[in-house]
């Protein structure tokens, strides 16, 4: 018996541009990759900011927390963990885990 085949996730995910769109001009909206992601809000409001429009935010604008893009940054599902800057599943299935860098050995551990 086999359960459901886990639907993984996208990892090439193309979402992670950066969000920065002039509220003043009619200039295009910046598109490069971002490698900042930020919680505008503590509603959880996020978005994504190439470094130099991290830099612009950081001098304008308070917000609640920031990192470096990771793969999981931007997906749904995937949880901002303010304690080790960065997005995560919240229970990721060790199937899942191919990437991660740490060996889980045999067994669960939690
Ligand atoms: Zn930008
Ligand atoms: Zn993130």
């Amino acid at each position: 018996m086999q359960p459901f085949p886990p639907l993984g996730r996208p990892v090439a995910h193309r979402g992670q541009t950066c969000g920065y769109s002039p509220e003043d001009t009619e200039a295009t909206d910046c598109t490069t990759d971002a490698t900042w992601h930020i919680m505008w809000t503590p509603d959880g409001d996020a978005g994504f900011a190439c470094e130099p429009h991290m830099a612009q935010a950081r001098a304008r604008f308070v917000f609640v927390d920031s990192h470096h893009v990771g793969p999981d940054c931007g997906m749904p599902g995937s949880r901002w963990d303010h304690d080790r800057k960065t997005c995560r599943y919240p229970d990721e299935p060790p199937a899942l885990s191919a990437t991660a860098t740490q060996a889980t050995p045999a067994g669960r551990r939690r």
